[in-house]
């Protein structure tokens, strides 16, 4: 019998998550004693998956204390960090008490909002502009469609990108603390309607990819997506050397060649070390949406020497987090946001400053260790096995 009409015949449409699982143990001839070991009711998992077997754990550790200086996240902080990457969270750790010991991160949130960009089929440019000009001036119309899907949502902007016979617009939104897609892909899909309905303009899909989603893209960097948020640390002279072991003059040059020449010359959207390891582990902790590590992946670490201190800032222009809605209900998540202080409503903007301050870390460890000769031989003591 091959999988397919095995599934069938157990009848896996209707299956709870232990017969499911039972059946694929049977057809796959695979012991799941890890994957069955999980503590909740598999029903608190039902908006999440399909197809439920059971719950892979990721070792869940911690970085820190960092203190950090927001607007929304004020104090020490422990971060928690879901990895498989030995020295990761050693090193992040480190990146920690440097900031603490500089007196903390100032960070800030520049920008809040989260984009779905539908594409319209028109008959030419002369109807491209119809509908803008018909869109231009019916925002209410718009508002209303909006509201009829979402108490917390709302449109704050269209940006219209008229080529040939598409016409794409990419709506802005402001969705409270839920990262948001689900929330604009329903309001964009409700916005969509009433445009065609009113000029005429035929929907080809509610996601034309300017949005962007899920891939790397410039219009991300350059218009934001989510929060934009930018953290800096002025870590003084004596610090760097006898906490990264390396020099002012060195770790800015360091940077400079590899992060902004060198990513310049591999045409990179990533103008860091590796943002993406801080946010792929933080976002595995906390419930967010792990595609979008793409997204935060786009951020840029600058460098400076300041009168023989060491000024460091990243600036991530698209940071799509939430504190409600997503994985972050999940209950091993739900608690790792709550060791933050980031559980639930009022809290999305202090998590997407504690995302830019643990990236911020994370540079500065590797980028010192890297300034100092020092990465391979980390990961070698850290990262290895055996
Ligand atoms: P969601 O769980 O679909 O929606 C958030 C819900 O929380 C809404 O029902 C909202 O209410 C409610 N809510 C309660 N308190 C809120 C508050 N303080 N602020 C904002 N909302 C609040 O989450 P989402 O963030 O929109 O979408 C995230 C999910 O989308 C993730 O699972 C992600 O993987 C998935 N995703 C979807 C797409 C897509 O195209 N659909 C693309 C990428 C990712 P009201 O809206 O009713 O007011």
């Amino acid at each position: 019998m091959d999988i397919q009409s095995g599934l069938k015949n157990r009848g896996m449409e209707s299956a709870d998550v232990e017969d499911r699982r039972k059946a694929v143990s049977e057809l796959t001839e695979t012991e799941f004693d890890a994957i069955a070991s999980f503590p909740f009711e598999p029903s608190v998992a039902k908006p999440n998956i399909e197809n439920m077997i059971g719950v892979v754990q990721i070792p869940l550790g911690f970085a820190g204390p960092v203190q950090v200086n927001g607007d929304h996240a004020q104090g020490p902080f422990l971060i928690p960090l879901a990895t498989t990457e030995g020295a990761l969270v050693a090193s992040i750790s480190r990146g920690m008490s440097v900031i603490t010991a500089a007196g903390g991160a100032n960070v800030k949130v520049f920008g809040d909002a989260m984009t779905r960009a539908p594409v319209f089929r028109v008959n030419g440019i002369g109807h491209a502009s119809e509908v803008i000009d018909w869109v231009n001036s019916h925002p209410g119309e718009l508002e209303m469609a909006v509201a009829s899907t979402t108490s917390h949502g709302s449109l704050t902007q269209i940006e219209f990108y008229p080529n040939g016979r598409s016409l794409h617009m990419r709506l802005s939104f402001h969705t409270g603390d839920a990262m948001g897609m689900n929330m604009c892909t329903i309001a964009a899909e409700a916005i969509c309607e009433v445009i065609s309905r009113n000029t005429g303009a035929e929907l080809v899909s509610v996601s034309g990819n300017m949005c962007t989603d899920k891939k790397p893209a410039a219009i991300n960097i350059i218009n934001g997506r989510g929060k934009t948020v930018v953290a800096e640390v002025m870590i003084p002279k004596d610090i760097v050397e006898s906490k990264l072991h390396t020099s002012v003059p060195a770790f800015v040059e360091t940077n400079t060649r590899k992060n902004l020449v060198g990513s310049a010359m591999a045409g990179s959207l990533g103008f860091n070390a590796h943002a993406a390891n801080m946010v792929a582990a933080l976002y595995l902790a906390t419930g967010q949406d792990p595609a979008q590590v793409v997204e935060a992946s786009n951020a840029m670490t600058v460098a400076e020497d300041v009168d023989g201190d060491l000024y460091v800032s990243v600036r991530m222009p698209s940071v799509e987090v939430g504190t409600v809605g997503g994985g972050t209900g999940l209950p091993a998540q739900s608690e790792a946001l709550e060791m933050m202080g980031c559980r639930g409503s009022g809290k999305a903007l202090k998590l997407a400053e504690l995302v830019a301050v643990t990236v911020l870390a994370g540079e500065i460890s590797t980028m010192g260790a890297q300034a100092a000769g020092h990465l391979g031989k980390a990961h070698s003591e850290l990262g290895r096995s055996s």
